[in-house]
């Protein structure tokens, strides 16, 4: 091929353009530049190593499709980081990838260096990938345990108050205590895995555990298998029979197993037996685990089972000011604020949104703040809201308020109708894509001044009173669920 690689990947570029979101490409590939690109490699030169990690993570697929389009071939694909990035060296954030990226011995990262640590790429951003993560070769996964996932690092809030406390409880003495197993159960995104792994970290630095096994379930399956295959079932139980603590990451998986199972079963009995504390997560209470044999179920509930529920709004932005203040980047108190009030659904999510935040901002050379943020949050909330009229909104709200619509958007001046008409407004805003003059006139025709003093207003509200911020949660949190197509 003696084509120059910058004009072939402008023309995978124009691909890729098609393949995703407008904001996404001028953020992950905007930026881009190819190095070489040949029937064997096309190496891909990024601002940061954030993004390589991001890009590959992500993208992979998207860029080899796009790739396979333009020049039907199917090169190994490598990042490189470009040199202005400051001395540092870089911590690799991934083990194991489809295509291994290539990082010259002299690279360096930036600022984001604490994003990356901290936020696993793979994690970052759930939604997004789901949708576009046309490759899915999720690499086995690995059981050793992400740095990050400490106690240290664990915000404590009122969902997750119990668990944390009876997972350091373990920690402290692990086997010693009542609570042989810990069961940490709840939904996506909430802390299960990270608690899980603190309590690892902790053993091994405090010296109360020597040898800690971390194994997601589907790996101990797949271990199994692979033992079985290999005639090597004697290693594979000498392997997770001499833990200290064994920590089993989402056991709802091992209902795809019934052999599984009973190999578990007997891990856990002598493990058990030898008085070695035995923790595990699961997507729900394990009593609801339908295909779960009943002994091992009555054994989950030998100890203790815990769940964890979903931070409240102060815990929410806790979480974004310590991740913000981890990648040593300052996040004003509104944009927390704002995206602690948005994303209530899980915290991978918010994660997700600050670091697409920072990455954006960085990129595109952007101040952190509000506007910036709700660009991103626009993206990353799926037409979701789409549809969502401004009217819709403001029916709900007069509901809420136990008032009409037409008092809502009428002339009155008196205090609660303009409490309520100026978090609509807010809302409004929030939750369209409408301009601030187009909302103004749905108010009444209002001007755009007022809907601009208005969500000033409930901006400044929120923060200073958390009882006034809970409200307009609860009333965003009311109008996804009525508006969220299910
Ligand atoms: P789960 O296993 O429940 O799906 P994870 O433990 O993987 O969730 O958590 C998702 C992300 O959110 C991780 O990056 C984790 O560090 C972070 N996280 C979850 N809960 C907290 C918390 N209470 N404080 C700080 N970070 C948290
Ligand atoms: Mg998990």
């Amino acid at each position: 091929m003696s084509q120059d690689p910058h004009e072939l990947w402008t023309q995978c570029l124009l691909s890729i353009e098609q393949r995703v979101r407008p904001i996404s490409f001028n953020t992950w590939f905007r930026p881009t530049r190819a190095r070489r690109f040949d029937a064997e490699t096309l190496v891909l030169e990024v601002p940061t190593s954030f993004i390589a990690d991001y890009v590959e993570t992500n993208y992979l697929g998207t860029i080899q499709k796009a790739v396979q389009e333009v020049v039907a071939l199917a090169p190994q694909i490598t990042f490189i980081v470009a040199d202005r990035e400051s001395p540092q060296p870089r911590a690799s954030s991934k083990p194991e990838t489809a295509s291994p990226s290539y990082r010259p011995p002299g690279e360096t990262k930036t600022t984001h260096t604490s994003v990356t640590e901290n936020a696993r790429p793979e994690e970052i951003n759930p939604a997004e990938s789901s949708e576009k993560v046309e490759d899915s070769p999720t690499s086995l996964p690995f059981s050793s345990l992400n740095t990050s996932y400490t106690f240290e690092t664990f915000v404590v809030g009122e969902g997750s108050r119990f668990a944390h406390a009876a997972a350091r409880d373990v920690a402290r003495s692990p086997g010693q205590t009542q609570f042989n197993p810990l069961v940490i159960y709840g939904g996506v995104g909430l802390g299960k895995t990270h608690l899980l792994q603190a309590i690892g970290h902790y053993a091994l630095s405090q010296g109360t555990a020597k040898k800690v096994t971390y194994v997601p379930s589907e790996k101990f399956l797949s271990d199994f298998i692979e033992a079985i295959g290999t005639r090597t079932q004697g290693e594979f139980r000498r392997r997770y029979r001499s833990a200290d603590i064994l920590l089993v990451d989402d056991i709802q998986f091992f209902i795809q197993g019934e052999h599984t199972q009973t190999e578990f079963f007997h891990t856990f009995n002598a493990l058990h037996q030898d008085g070695k504390l035995i923790a595990m997560t699961c997507d729900s209470p394990p009593d609801q685990l339908e295909g779960m044999e009943e002994r091992l179920i009555s054994r989950f509930q030998w100890g203790l089972v815990t769940r964890i529920g979903p931070p409240d709004l102060e815990t929410r932005i806790a979480i974004l000011r310590q991740k913000a203040e981890i990648s040593g980047i300052h996040l004003p108190e509104d944009v927390a604020t704002f995206l602690g009030n948005l994303i209530n659904s899980n915290i991978r999510e918010l994660e997700g949104a600050l670091t697409h935040l920072m990455a954006f901002c960085s990129v595109n050379r952007l101040e952190l703040n509000v506007e910036s943020a709700r660009q991103i949050v626009q993206e990353r909330i799926p037409s979701q809201n789409s549809q969502l009229s401004i009217e819709a909104i403001q029916q709900q709200v007069a509901e809420h308020f136990g008032l009409t619509v037409n008092l809502l958007i009428g002339k009155t001046r008196k205090k609660e109708v303009v409490a309520a008409r100026q978090i609509s407004m807010y809302l409004a805003k929030q939750l369209t894509q409408n301009p601030l003059k187009k909302i103004g006139l749905h108010f009444g025709n209002r001007d755009h001044s007022t809907v601009i003093h208005a969500i000033q207003t409930v901006e400044k509200k929120s923060k200073s009173d958390p009882a006034y911020a809970k409200e307009i949660e609860t009333l965003l949190e009311s109008i996804h669920q009525r508006h969220s197509p299910s």
